[in-house]
Protein backbone atom coordinates (compact mmCIF):
# COMPACT_ATOMS: atom_id res chain seq x y z
CA UNK A 1 0.00 0.00 0.00
CA UNK A 2 1.04 3.72 -0.89
CA UNK A 3 1.65 5.86 2.42
CA UNK A 4 2.59 9.02 2.04
CA UNK A 5 3.74 10.77 5.56
CA UNK A 6 4.02 14.73 6.36
CA UNK A 7 6.82 16.62 5.42
CA UNK A 8 9.61 17.50 7.93
CA UNK A 9 7.77 14.98 10.58
CA UNK A 10 9.87 11.63 11.55
CA UNK A 11 7.27 9.91 8.63
CA UNK A 12 8.39 12.57 6.01
CA UNK A 13 7.97 10.46 2.17
CA UNK A 14 11.01 12.06 0.95
CA UNK A 15 12.39 11.94 -2.87
CA UNK A 16 16.04 13.32 -3.41
CA UNK A 17 16.47 14.66 -7.28
CA UNK A 18 19.89 14.06 -8.68
CA UNK A 19 19.78 17.00 -11.06
CA UNK A 20 17.36 19.99 -10.73
CA UNK A 21 16.88 21.40 -14.35
CA UNK A 22 13.58 22.01 -16.24
CA UNK A 23 12.62 18.17 -16.30
CA UNK A 24 13.11 17.64 -12.42
CA UNK A 25 11.24 20.85 -11.64
CA UNK A 26 8.51 19.61 -12.96
CA UNK A 27 8.99 16.27 -11.52
CA UNK A 28 9.16 17.61 -7.88
CA UNK A 29 5.95 19.58 -8.74
CA UNK A 30 3.94 16.38 -9.27
CA UNK A 31 5.80 15.03 -6.25
CA UNK A 32 4.95 18.22 -4.05
CA UNK A 33 0.63 17.71 -5.05
CA UNK A 34 1.31 14.12 -3.89
CA UNK A 35 2.53 15.37 -0.33
CA UNK A 36 5.90 14.57 -0.53
CA UNK A 37 9.04 16.41 0.74
CA UNK A 38 11.87 17.01 -2.23
CA UNK A 39 15.08 17.58 -1.61
CA UNK A 40 16.69 18.84 -5.34
CA UNK A 41 20.23 18.31 -5.54
CA UNK A 42 22.54 19.22 -8.62
CA UNK A 43 26.18 20.77 -9.37
CA UNK A 44 24.62 24.69 -9.51
CA UNK A 45 22.34 26.58 -6.84
CA UNK A 46 19.30 27.88 -7.58
CA UNK A 47 18.58 25.25 -10.33
CA UNK A 48 14.92 25.25 -11.70
CA UNK A 49 14.25 22.48 -9.59
CA UNK A 50 15.46 23.73 -6.71
CA UNK A 51 13.49 26.61 -6.96
CA UNK A 52 10.53 24.68 -6.28
CA UNK A 53 11.82 21.81 -3.62
CA UNK A 54 11.62 22.07 0.36
CA UNK A 55 15.86 22.13 -0.13
CA UNK A 56 18.30 21.43 -2.02
CA UNK A 57 22.02 20.72 -1.99
CA UNK A 58 24.72 21.52 -4.48
CA UNK A 59 27.35 18.73 -4.83
CA UNK A 60 29.16 17.23 -8.09
CA UNK A 61 27.30 14.25 -8.42
CA UNK A 62 29.96 12.99 -10.18
CA UNK A 63 31.62 12.87 -7.30
CA UNK A 64 31.10 9.68 -5.54
CA UNK A 65 31.94 10.57 -2.00
CA UNK A 66 29.88 14.25 -1.75
CA UNK A 67 26.93 12.26 -3.32
CA UNK A 68 27.34 9.44 -0.82
CA UNK A 69 27.24 11.78 2.00
CA UNK A 70 24.05 14.39 0.82
CA UNK A 71 22.27 10.55 0.33
CA UNK A 72 23.07 9.43 3.77
CA UNK A 73 22.55 13.26 5.71
CA UNK A 74 19.05 12.89 3.98
CA UNK A 75 17.99 9.36 3.66
CA UNK A 76 15.79 9.58 1.19
CA UNK A 77 12.97 7.10 0.70
CA UNK A 78 13.38 7.49 -2.86
CA UNK A 79 16.25 8.90 -5.16
CA UNK A 80 15.95 9.99 -8.66
CA UNK A 81 18.13 10.63 -11.15
CA UNK A 82 17.28 13.14 -13.65
CA UNK A 83 20.57 13.92 -15.54
CA UNK A 84 23.23 10.82 -16.73
CA UNK A 85 26.45 12.55 -15.09
CA UNK A 86 26.20 10.97 -11.94
CA UNK A 87 28.26 8.61 -9.94
CA UNK A 88 26.35 5.50 -10.69
CA UNK A 89 28.38 3.09 -9.31
CA UNK A 90 27.60 4.62 -6.31
CA UNK A 91 24.34 3.91 -6.89
CA UNK A 92 24.54 0.68 -7.45
CA UNK A 93 26.19 0.33 -3.86
CA UNK A 94 23.45 2.57 -1.75
CA UNK A 95 21.11 0.05 -3.67
CA UNK A 96 22.58 -3.05 -2.21
CA UNK A 97 22.43 -0.72 1.76
CA UNK A 98 18.53 -0.63 1.14
CA UNK A 99 17.95 2.73 -0.90
CA UNK A 100 15.45 3.09 -3.38
CA UNK A 101 16.68 4.38 -6.86
CA UNK A 102 14.60 4.94 -9.53
CA UNK A 103 13.70 3.27 -11.90
CA UNK A 104 16.95 0.70 -10.69
CA UNK A 105 20.35 1.49 -9.87
CA UNK A 106 21.05 -0.94 -12.42
CA UNK A 107 19.06 0.96 -15.45
CA UNK A 108 20.79 3.80 -14.22
CA UNK A 109 23.94 2.85 -14.62
CA UNK A 110 23.66 0.65 -17.61
CA UNK A 111 22.06 3.76 -19.61
CA UNK A 112 24.30 6.45 -19.23
CA UNK A 113 27.01 4.14 -21.02
CA UNK A 114 25.59 4.04 -24.98
CA UNK A 115 27.79 0.55 -24.87
CA UNK A 116 26.18 -1.54 -22.39
CA UNK A 117 22.53 -0.13 -23.59
CA UNK A 118 23.59 -0.89 -27.26
CA UNK A 119 24.58 -4.19 -26.58
CA UNK A 120 21.86 -5.16 -24.51
CA UNK A 121 19.35 -4.15 -27.05
CA UNK A 122 21.06 -5.79 -30.22
CA UNK A 123 22.73 -8.87 -28.97
CA UNK A 124 20.79 -10.04 -25.78
CA UNK A 125 17.68 -8.99 -26.65
CA UNK A 126 17.37 -8.85 -30.44
CA UNK A 127 16.17 -5.64 -31.09
CA UNK A 128 17.04 -3.95 -34.49
CA UNK A 129 19.46 -1.36 -34.34
CA UNK A 130 21.58 0.88 -36.75
CA UNK A 131 25.02 -1.22 -37.35
CA UNK A 132 27.52 -0.19 -35.03
CA UNK A 133 30.84 -0.51 -34.19
CA UNK A 134 33.24 0.50 -30.77
CA UNK A 135 36.68 2.08 -31.07
CA UNK A 136 39.04 3.12 -27.79
CA UNK A 137 41.49 4.86 -29.86
CA UNK A 138 42.20 6.54 -33.28
CA UNK A 139 43.64 3.83 -34.98
CA UNK A 140 40.38 1.44 -33.95
CA UNK A 141 38.05 4.49 -34.86
CA UNK A 142 39.25 4.19 -38.57
CA UNK A 143 38.47 0.54 -38.75
CA UNK A 144 35.15 0.95 -37.06
CA UNK A 145 34.18 3.48 -39.74
CA UNK A 146 36.03 0.69 -42.37
CA UNK A 147 33.34 -1.96 -40.95
CA UNK A 148 30.05 -0.08 -40.81
CA UNK A 149 31.26 2.18 -43.68
CA UNK A 150 30.07 6.12 -44.15
CA UNK A 151 28.17 8.25 -43.84
CA UNK A 152 28.20 7.33 -40.03
CA UNK A 153 27.59 9.12 -36.90
CA UNK A 154 30.18 9.17 -33.91
CA UNK A 155 29.08 9.40 -30.65
CA UNK A 156 31.09 8.96 -27.45
CA UNK A 157 29.42 6.26 -25.62
CA UNK A 158 29.30 8.84 -22.13
CA UNK A 159 27.54 11.88 -24.14
CA UNK A 160 23.90 13.02 -24.55
CA UNK A 161 22.20 16.01 -26.35
CA UNK A 162 24.24 15.61 -29.04
CA UNK A 163 27.66 16.71 -27.00
CA UNK A 164 30.76 15.05 -29.03
CA UNK A 165 28.79 13.88 -32.07
CA UNK A 166 28.72 14.27 -35.01
CA UNK A 167 28.74 13.01 -39.07
CA UNK A 168 31.14 11.47 -41.08
CA UNK A 169 30.44 11.71 -44.56
CA UNK A 170 34.08 11.34 -46.38
CA UNK A 171 37.78 10.09 -45.01
CA UNK A 172 38.25 14.27 -44.88
CA UNK A 173 35.69 14.25 -41.51
CA UNK A 174 37.59 11.86 -39.62
CA UNK A 175 40.07 13.92 -37.65
CA UNK A 176 37.22 16.39 -36.89
CA UNK A 177 35.11 13.64 -35.47
CA UNK A 178 37.23 11.93 -33.66
CA UNK A 179 38.73 15.47 -32.25
CA UNK A 180 35.90 16.53 -31.36
CA UNK A 181 34.53 13.09 -29.86
CA UNK A 182 37.33 13.56 -27.50
CA UNK A 183 36.38 16.75 -26.20
CA UNK A 184 32.64 16.48 -26.16
CA UNK A 185 32.36 13.31 -24.03
CA UNK A 186 30.87 13.57 -20.25
CA UNK A 187 33.93 11.44 -19.22
CA UNK A 188 36.54 13.85 -21.51
CA UNK A 189 37.38 11.53 -24.19
CA UNK A 190 37.34 7.71 -24.34
CA UNK A 191 35.51 5.17 -25.95
CA UNK A 192 33.19 6.21 -28.82
CA UNK A 193 30.19 4.35 -30.72
CA UNK A 194 30.21 4.21 -34.74
CA UNK A 195 26.79 4.06 -35.99
CA UNK A 196 26.00 3.47 -39.50
CA UNK A 197 23.48 6.57 -40.24
CA UNK A 198 19.97 5.86 -40.81
CA UNK A 199 17.93 7.48 -43.75
CA UNK A 200 14.93 7.65 -41.49
CA UNK A 201 11.54 8.73 -42.14
CA UNK A 202 11.02 10.85 -39.03
CA UNK A 203 12.19 9.62 -35.34
CA UNK A 204 9.87 9.40 -32.65
CA UNK A 205 9.96 8.53 -28.34
CA UNK A 206 7.51 6.13 -27.20
CA UNK A 207 7.17 7.18 -23.57
CA UNK A 208 6.54 3.57 -21.44
CA UNK A 209 6.06 4.06 -18.11
CA UNK A 210 6.29 0.55 -15.83
CA UNK A 211 3.94 0.74 -12.61
CA UNK A 212 2.60 -1.42 -10.17
CA UNK A 213 -0.15 -2.09 -12.36
CA UNK A 214 1.87 -2.92 -15.38
CA UNK A 215 3.33 -1.08 -18.36
CA UNK A 216 1.56 1.52 -20.18
CA UNK A 217 2.42 3.75 -23.46
CA UNK A 218 2.10 7.09 -24.25
CA UNK A 219 1.05 8.39 -27.82
CA UNK A 220 4.07 8.21 -30.06
CA UNK A 221 6.03 11.74 -29.79
CA UNK A 222 7.97 12.65 -33.28
CA UNK A 223 10.71 15.42 -33.02
CA UNK A 224 13.04 17.68 -34.62
CA UNK A 225 16.43 17.45 -33.68
CA UNK A 226 19.38 19.89 -34.41
CA UNK A 227 22.93 19.10 -33.50
CA UNK A 228 21.49 16.23 -31.44
CA UNK A 229 19.45 18.35 -29.28
CA UNK A 230 15.77 18.34 -29.12
CA UNK A 231 14.18 21.77 -30.79
CA UNK A 232 9.82 20.40 -31.12
CA UNK A 233 8.03 17.85 -30.65
CA UNK A 234 4.65 16.55 -31.36
CA UNK A 235 1.95 14.22 -30.05
CA UNK A 236 0.27 11.88 -31.13
CA UNK A 237 2.73 11.30 -34.18
CA UNK A 238 1.65 8.95 -36.85
CA UNK A 239 2.41 5.94 -37.44
CA UNK A 240 1.39 2.91 -39.10
CA UNK A 241 -0.35 0.28 -37.14
CA UNK A 242 2.28 -1.94 -37.77
CA UNK A 243 5.15 0.14 -37.00
CA UNK A 244 3.25 1.50 -33.39
CA UNK A 245 3.03 -2.40 -32.56
CA UNK A 246 6.78 -2.90 -33.42
CA UNK A 247 7.46 0.49 -31.32
CA UNK A 248 5.43 -1.21 -28.21
CA UNK A 249 7.20 -4.30 -28.44
CA UNK A 250 10.42 -2.87 -28.64
CA UNK A 251 9.61 -0.35 -26.11
CA UNK A 252 8.22 -3.24 -23.70
CA UNK A 253 11.50 -5.32 -24.45
CA UNK A 254 14.40 -2.60 -23.11
CA UNK A 255 11.93 -1.34 -20.36
CA UNK A 256 11.48 -5.25 -18.67
CA UNK A 257 15.02 -5.74 -19.53
CA UNK A 258 16.16 -2.95 -17.49
CA UNK A 259 13.01 -3.07 -14.74
CA UNK A 260 11.93 -0.87 -11.82
CA UNK A 261 8.96 1.79 -11.65
CA UNK A 262 8.69 5.29 -13.64
CA UNK A 263 8.82 6.35 -16.83
CA UNK A 264 11.21 5.63 -19.81
CA UNK A 265 11.82 7.64 -22.81
CA UNK A 266 12.55 4.73 -25.22
CA UNK A 267 13.68 6.61 -28.53
CA UNK A 268 13.50 5.12 -32.20
CA UNK A 269 13.90 5.53 -35.36
CA UNK A 270 11.00 4.57 -38.22
CA UNK A 271 11.14 3.67 -41.91
CA UNK A 272 7.81 2.60 -43.39
CA UNK A 273 7.06 0.11 -41.15
CA UNK A 274 10.51 -0.68 -40.12
CA UNK A 275 11.51 0.54 -36.04
CA UNK A 276 15.14 0.97 -34.82
CA UNK A 277 15.82 0.79 -31.61
CA UNK A 278 17.80 4.06 -30.81
CA UNK A 279 18.54 5.00 -27.48
CA UNK A 280 16.62 5.13 -23.67
CA UNK A 281 16.77 7.08 -20.77
CA UNK A 282 15.43 5.57 -17.64
CA UNK A 283 13.50 8.99 -16.73
CA UNK A 284 11.57 11.94 -18.13
CA UNK A 285 12.54 13.00 -21.71
CA UNK A 286 12.95 16.46 -23.06
CA UNK A 287 10.83 15.58 -26.30
CA UNK A 288 8.04 14.75 -23.45
CA UNK A 289 7.57 18.07 -22.71
CA UNK A 290 4.62 17.90 -25.09
CA UNK A 291 2.45 16.45 -22.56
CA UNK A 292 2.39 18.78 -20.46
CA UNK A 293 -0.53 20.22 -22.81
CA UNK A 294 -1.09 16.63 -24.35
CA UNK A 295 -2.42 14.62 -22.01
CA UNK A 296 -4.02 14.17 -18.63
CA UNK A 297 -1.32 12.75 -16.60
CA UNK A 298 1.85 14.51 -18.14
CA UNK A 299 4.92 12.56 -18.28
CA UNK A 300 5.83 14.09 -15.09
CA UNK A 301 2.41 13.06 -13.18
CA UNK A 302 2.96 9.25 -14.78
CA UNK A 303 6.40 9.36 -13.16
CA UNK A 304 5.83 10.89 -9.85
CA UNK A 305 2.83 8.02 -9.86
CA UNK A 306 4.64 5.19 -11.29
CA UNK A 307 7.59 5.60 -8.23
CA UNK A 308 5.11 6.11 -5.42
CA UNK A 309 3.31 2.52 -6.45
CA UNK A 310 0.19 4.20 -7.53
CA UNK A 311 -1.24 1.87 -10.74
CA UNK A 312 -1.63 4.13 -14.15
CA UNK A 313 -5.46 3.55 -14.88
CA UNK A 314 -5.70 5.20 -17.96
CA UNK A 315 -3.28 8.13 -20.24
CA UNK A 316 -5.74 10.36 -21.96
CA UNK A 317 -4.64 12.26 -24.74
CA UNK A 318 -6.39 15.34 -25.50
CA UNK A 319 -5.22 15.57 -28.98
CA UNK A 320 -2.71 16.86 -31.48
CA UNK A 321 -0.35 18.90 -29.81
CA UNK A 322 3.40 20.55 -30.51
CA UNK A 323 6.45 21.71 -28.34
CA UNK A 324 8.67 23.66 -28.97
CA UNK A 325 11.66 24.52 -27.20
CA UNK A 326 13.08 28.29 -26.75
CA UNK A 327 17.00 28.70 -27.26
CA UNK A 328 19.21 31.05 -26.65
CA UNK A 329 22.66 31.66 -27.04
CA UNK A 330 25.50 34.35 -25.17
CA UNK A 331 26.61 35.13 -21.80
CA UNK A 332 24.36 35.99 -19.35
CA UNK A 333 23.64 36.44 -15.46
CA UNK A 334 20.05 37.39 -15.64
CA UNK A 335 17.61 36.83 -17.97
CA UNK A 336 14.41 38.76 -18.76
CA UNK A 337 11.27 37.22 -20.46
CA UNK A 338 8.64 39.48 -22.00
CA UNK A 339 5.89 39.30 -24.85
CA UNK A 340 4.19 36.66 -22.58
CA UNK A 341 0.52 38.52 -23.10
CA UNK A 342 1.05 37.86 -26.97
CA UNK A 343 2.11 34.51 -26.34
CA UNK A 344 -0.64 33.40 -24.54
CA UNK A 345 -3.13 35.10 -25.95
CA UNK A 346 -3.83 31.89 -28.43
CA UNK A 347 -6.36 29.58 -27.12
CA UNK A 348 -4.98 25.90 -26.18
CA UNK A 349 -1.77 27.27 -25.28
CA UNK A 350 0.44 27.26 -22.33
CA UNK A 351 4.32 27.66 -21.62
CA UNK A 352 7.21 26.77 -19.24
CA UNK A 353 9.73 29.10 -18.00
CA UNK A 354 12.72 27.45 -16.57
CA UNK A 355 13.92 30.23 -14.38
CA UNK A 356 17.62 29.41 -14.94
CA UNK A 357 20.14 31.08 -13.38
CA UNK A 358 22.66 32.33 -15.85
CA UNK A 359 23.26 31.14 -19.98
CA UNK A 360 27.10 30.47 -20.93
CA UNK A 361 26.85 29.78 -24.76
CA UNK A 362 23.28 28.08 -26.04
CA UNK A 363 20.80 27.09 -23.25
CA UNK A 364 17.24 26.05 -23.61
CA UNK A 365 15.28 28.49 -21.05
CA UNK A 366 11.97 27.95 -21.97
CA UNK A 367 9.33 25.85 -23.58
CA UNK A 368 5.77 26.68 -26.01
CA UNK A 369 3.35 24.64 -25.69
CA UNK A 370 0.19 24.41 -28.23
CA UNK A 371 -2.80 21.81 -28.88
CA UNK A 372 -5.12 22.60 -32.29
CA UNK A 373 -6.76 20.23 -34.71
CA UNK A 374 -3.77 19.10 -36.51
CA UNK A 375 -0.33 18.60 -35.29
CA UNK A 376 1.02 20.86 -38.30
CA UNK A 377 -1.63 23.64 -36.90
CA UNK A 378 -0.15 23.35 -33.05
CA UNK A 379 3.33 23.15 -34.46
CA UNK A 380 2.43 26.52 -36.59
CA UNK A 381 1.03 28.32 -33.13
CA UNK A 382 4.15 27.68 -31.32
CA UNK A 383 5.92 29.21 -34.28
CA UNK A 384 3.95 32.37 -33.64
CA UNK A 385 4.19 32.02 -30.18
CA UNK A 386 8.36 32.15 -30.40
CA UNK A 387 7.59 35.25 -32.88
CA UNK A 388 6.42 36.77 -29.32
CA UNK A 389 8.41 35.62 -27.37
CA UNK A 390 11.20 37.63 -26.03
CA UNK A 391 14.32 37.19 -24.32
CA UNK A 392 16.86 39.67 -22.40
CA UNK A 393 20.17 38.76 -21.76
CA UNK A 394 20.97 41.59 -18.84
P1 LIG B 1 21.25 10.47 -29.57
O1 LIG B 1 22.02 11.32 -28.61
O2 LIG B 1 21.85 9.13 -29.78
O3 LIG B 1 19.77 10.41 -29.24
O4 LIG B 1 21.31 11.23 -30.98
C1 LIG B 1 20.75 12.51 -31.13
C2 LIG B 1 20.09 12.66 -32.48
O5 LIG B 1 21.05 12.49 -33.54
C3 LIG B 1 19.00 11.64 -32.78
O6 LIG B 1 17.78 12.02 -32.19
C4 LIG B 1 18.98 11.67 -34.32
O7 LIG B 1 18.28 12.80 -34.80
C5 LIG B 1 20.45 11.83 -34.65
N1 LIG B 1 21.09 10.50 -34.81
C6 LIG B 1 21.67 9.78 -33.84
N2 LIG B 1 22.12 8.57 -34.30
C7 LIG B 1 21.81 8.54 -35.60
C8 LIG B 1 22.00 7.57 -36.63
N3 LIG B 1 22.62 6.38 -36.42
N4 LIG B 1 21.54 7.86 -37.88
C9 LIG B 1 20.92 9.04 -38.13
N5 LIG B 1 20.72 10.00 -37.20
C10 LIG B 1 21.16 9.76 -35.96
Amino acid sequence: MTKIGTPYKANSTKAMLLGSGELGREVAIELKRLGVEVVAVDRYANAPAMQVADRAHVISMLDADALEKVILDEKPDYIIPEVEAIATKKLLELEGAGFRVIPTAKAVNFTMNREGIRTLAAEKLGLKTSPYAFASDRREFEGAIKKIGMPCVVKPIMSSSGHGQSVVRSEEDMDRAWEYSQSGGRAGGGRVIVEGFVDFDYEITLLTVRHSGGTSFCAPIGHRQIDGDYRQSWQPYPMTEKALESARDCAKKITDALGGFGIFGVEMFVKGDDVLFSEVSPRPHDTGMVTMISQNLSQFALHARAILGIPIVKIENYGPSASRAVVVEGKSDMLEYSGLEKVLARPGTDMRIFGKPCVDGHRRVAVLLARASTIEEADAVTADMLGDFKVKLC
